[in-house]
């Protein structure tokens, strides 16, 4: 029941929309005030500060990017983004919440420092709302309670890399499996296995085939499925401790994810990207695509995309983020003739919901409500924003994205919000494009500068 009286206003009323609301779609209209969506209904009538007629668009809730790495620093440098470019590029694309990735610290360094070193940053400088997952670089008798620790400052889960300089696997990863079920929080993993990583690239380096067109090559399928098979074991032996498999790249490994949940494992969650739905390994045939996207996983096969677009129709895939990782093209261009020298990583975090309602959504590959779940409602539920984010509902924050399905539209390199100057879908056709994003960090912002009293015109 509407419950303003005729002196109240709202700060924002959104008007003939089509409302992708968890229930279905509606026709109708959307009230926010205070940064918090407080009407939805066929027709409200009742004044507020902005009036927006949508002209029939579609109104979705604000994109939940489960996958960033918007202030990474690596070996090969730091990401061409910082938090401030990134936030503006996953404003720019609809998405209103990311959930940062975060470097490691120093060898021997405590789970905390890496942390603390991200909230500070990200506290300082994002500019759309953020969540962080911690990173573990070795499992030991003071892990269980640094996750414990983490979790009462709102950190409800961590990442491992099963490659890379502190993998953890075997023992060690059987063992977190066990700490991060007792703790309660959600383990995201970099599934890739080390050591046939490490044969593969030896292979091919020995046979001098180290340009970026062997990046593929140097990084199988048959890695990421080994090594997801080894997790979900780990995980089966703690007691279906829950885990999330971060960018899911193969057919193979999907089989590997089926197989367990067919053998009835629970808590078994797994997101992949648009770069592996989008496009193939037929990109690294081409020296300067090649180096664009080196990343890791590396693209696969057409037959791995629609394996996964597959997945996704039917519910197998929980979510769809980025790995957004942005370098420069000059960062990419400096290491140009060894695959193991160039900067992993391509940005993202701009073009996903586009992406993923052209040629998901317009091209019937998945439905709206498919893809609403997966852009939003799901990595909110997993990642602890269960009831303010991911959804359309009265008493969620007020992300809004407006979004017109039919409109041509076409990223290009030169386009972009965020640090990065190219874009992997430089030119593609797509079929819609984001109209106008509104935000409840903003409308609160605005409320406090207004001295908490409501705004005029
Ligand atoms: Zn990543």
């Amino acid at each position: 029941m509407e419950t303003k009286t005729a002196d109240e206003k709202y700060d924002l009323l959104i008007r003939n929309a089509r409302l992708a609301c968890p229930q279905g779609e509606l026709q109708g209209d959307l009230a926010a005030a205070d940064g918090r969506i407080v009407r939805i209904a066929p027709r409200i009538e009742a004044k507020a500060d902005e009036v927006v007629d949508a002209g029939g668009l579609l109104l979705l809730p604000g994109g939940v990017d489960a996958h960033t790495h918007l202030d990474l620093t690596v070996a090969a440098g730091h990401v061409c983004d910082g938090w401030q470019k990134g936030s503006a590029a996953a404003l720019a694309g609809g998405t209103t919440t990311v959930i940062e990735h975060i470097g490691f610290g120093p060898a021997g360094c405590s789970p905390d420092q890496p942390l603390s070193a991200a909230f500070a940053a990200a506290e300082a400088e994002c500019g759309c709302d953020f969540r962080i997952h911690g990173v573990l670089q070795q499992v030991d008798a003071e892990t269980e309670s640094w996750l414990l620790r983490a979790k009462a400052r709102g950190v409800v889960s961590w990442k491992a890399y099963m490659t890379y300089d502190f993998a953890i696997h075997g023992v060690a990863l059987r063992r977190l499996c066990r700490m991060s079920k007792a703790a309660g929080v959600l383990l995201c993993v970099h599934c890739e296995d080390d050591a046939m990583l490490a044969a593969a690239r030896q292979a091919l380096v020995a046979a001098g085939k180290i340009s970026p067109r062997y990046h593929a090559a140097a990084r199988p399928a048959a890695c990421e499925a080994a090594a997801i098979r080894e997790l979900l074991a780990a995980a089966r032996a703690a007691g279906d401790a829950p885990v999330y498999i971060v960018h899911l790249s193969s057919a193979a490994g999907l089989a590997e994810i089926r197989a367990a949940r067919q053998a009835g494992q629970q808590n078994v969650y797994c997101e992949t990207c648009p770069q592996y739905l989008l496009l193939d390994e037929t990109r690294y045939l081409d020296p300067e695509q090649a180096l664009r996207c080196t990343m890791s996983p590396p693209l696969r096969s057409r037959a791995d995309a629609d394996a996964l677009w597959q997945a996704l129709a039917d519910g197998e895939i929980d979510v769809v983020a980025t790995d957004h990782c942005a370098f420069s093209l000059a960062q990419k261009h400096a290491h140009s003739e060894d695959f193991r020298l160039v900067p992993n990583g391509a940005p993202g975090v701009e073009e996903r919901m586009t992406l993923l309602l052209s040629a998901g959504v317009a091209c019937g590959r998945i439905s709206l409500a498919r893809a609403v779940e997966v852009l939003a409602a799901n990595p909110a539920r997993l990642f602890g924003l269960a009831g303010r984010k991911g959804a359309l509902q009265e008493g969620y924050d007020a992300d809004l994205v407006l979004f017109d399905p039919t409109a041509p539209f076409a990223f290009l390199d030169q386009n972009l919000h965020g640090g990065a100057d190219y874009t992997l879908y430089h030119g593609m056709p797509l079929t819609g494009c984001i109209r106008r994003v509104w935000t409840a960090r903003a409308a609160r912002g605005r409320r406090q500068e207004a001295g908490g009293r409501p705004q005029t015109q």
